[in-house]
């Protein structure tokens, strides 16, 4: 099998860069190890910066996200029972995000490519990316009980954190950045109506909690949890009842309890792999780089990466110049380091370290109280959730 990118993995950014090239013209075959329905199923990110609706939009993959997403123009900050308003619009000039989540972005992808773009096969497991050195890399991998090669003239590793398209970047010019943190989140998804509007940031001495939605009917809470936490140790009422009192305010706000229809721990890790790029070989997404989930970025730092990709390889076939793919890791690395920086702050501002001295839980109330009572200080937290630059963008 041949084709211009072989594209590994059909997570966001392997279906958004097939949705992409197919748009321009560009031939690729996506390689999915799990089944479709694993794929659409997976319940991850949902929350959607303004330049990930806008590439979404762009890329024709829109309509739904535009009918069904919620419209977000702020979230709420809590601590000792006060409730502080963060209005993205008014402090950034107009910008918002969008409540969608990484599920329907991922099913409305797979429809359009499989009705209208090149193939995508699932259960196409990869077993290595070989020759990236090379003008013609190949993907060796295992679909149908069978092994295959697709060659290509660029492979895009979209294969996530435990993918296997990093493992080719030499070790002696790999480096790697990484910051594992001593706690997770306990993540629920329950069929009630969200209790409040916008998401909720909650710090509390007992530790941090996120109040989020999917759907004006379906909630998603989190609790921090010691890392290593199994999920099944937390019954249905004991999580109600510790969300209720992390999320606790001083006047008469409530939670809503309902059925808890999925429970599960989320790792928190930092991670950077760098260069993103060797050869013809080209990291996206999780692939290359990992970040805590309190800032909300992973979904969109893939989606970053795979349009920096996309515009220079068309960027090539307009003008014959390669100097955008050559810079595409240095061009993708500076914004990961921004989100990188945001979603360490914001985790920093939010949990209980177990380690952390009664001083530096001072600080930590201080730097709150900061951002409320500073629109500075508030302007560049609604920046940063909003989302940085996409860069050059056709
Ligand atoms: C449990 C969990 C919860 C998260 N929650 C949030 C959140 O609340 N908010 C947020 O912003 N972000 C969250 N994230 C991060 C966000 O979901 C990711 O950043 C996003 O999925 C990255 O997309 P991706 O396409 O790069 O990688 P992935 O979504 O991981 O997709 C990689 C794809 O590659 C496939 N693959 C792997 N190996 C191979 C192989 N050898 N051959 C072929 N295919 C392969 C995988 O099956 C998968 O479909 C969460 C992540 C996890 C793991």
């Amino acid at each position: 099998m041949r084709t211009t990118v072989g594209i590994v993995g059909a997570g966001p950014a392997g279906l958004l860069l097939a949705r992409l090239l197919h748009r321009s013209g560009i031939g690729s075959v996506v390689l999915e190890s799990r089944d479709r329905a694993h794929v659409e199923r997976r319940q991850r990110a949902g929350v959607l910066e303004q330049g990930t609706v806008d590439v979404l939009r762009a890329a024709g993959a829109g309509e739904r996200m535009d009918r069904e997403g919620l419209r977000h123009d702020g979230i709420e900050l809590r601590y000792r029972g006060e409730r502080h308003r963060i209005d993205f619009p008014a402090l950034t000039g107009g910008r918002s995000v969008m409540v969608y989540a990484q599920t329907e972005v991922c099913k409305d992808l797979v429809a359009l490519q499989l009705e209208e773009g090149g193939p995508l096969l699932f259960e196409a497991e990869a077993l290595a990316v070989e020759g990236a050195e090379g003008d013609r890399p190949r993907v060796r991998f295992r679909h149908e009980g069978r092994e295959d090669v697709l060659e290509c003239d660029y492979v895009v590793g979209c294969d996530g954190f435990r993918g296997v398209a990093r493992k080719a970047v030499p070790a002696a010019l790999s480096r790697t950045y990484e910051r594992a943190y001593p706690f997770g989140w306990l993540g629920i998804l329950a069929d009630v109506p969200p209790s409040h509007d916008e998401l909720v940031y909650a710090r509390h001495d007992r530790g941090f909690a996120l109040l989020s939605m999917r759907s004006p009917t379906v909630s998603r809470l989190y609790l921090q949890v010691p890392a290593g936490t199994d999920a099944g140790e937390w019954g249905d009422e004991a999580i109600w009842d510790e969300l209720e009192r992390r999320l606790e305010t001083a006047d008469d706000w409530r939670l809503r309890r309902g059925t808890i229809t999925s429970k599960s721990v989320t790792p928190m890790r930092s991670y950077v792999h760098e260069p993103m790029r060797h050869g013809r070989l080209f990291l996206a997404g999780d692939a290359a780089h990992i970040v805590p989930p309190t800032g909300a970025k992973g979904l969109n730092l893939a989606v970053g990466d795979v349009v920096t990709f996309a515009d220079a390889l068309i960027h090539l076939g307009d003008t014959g110049s390669a100097e955008r793919l050559d810079a595409y890791s240095e061009t993708c690395l500076r914004r990961v380091w921004q989100a990188e920086r945001f979603s360490y702050d914001m985790t920093a501002l939010l949990h209980r370290d177990p380690a952390a001295t009664p001083f530096e839980d001072r600080v930590q109330l201080a730097r709150l109280e900061r951002i409320a009572s500073s629109r500075a200080a508030a302007a560049d937290l609604a920046e940063g959730y909003t989302g940085f630059p996409l860069g050059e963008r056709r």
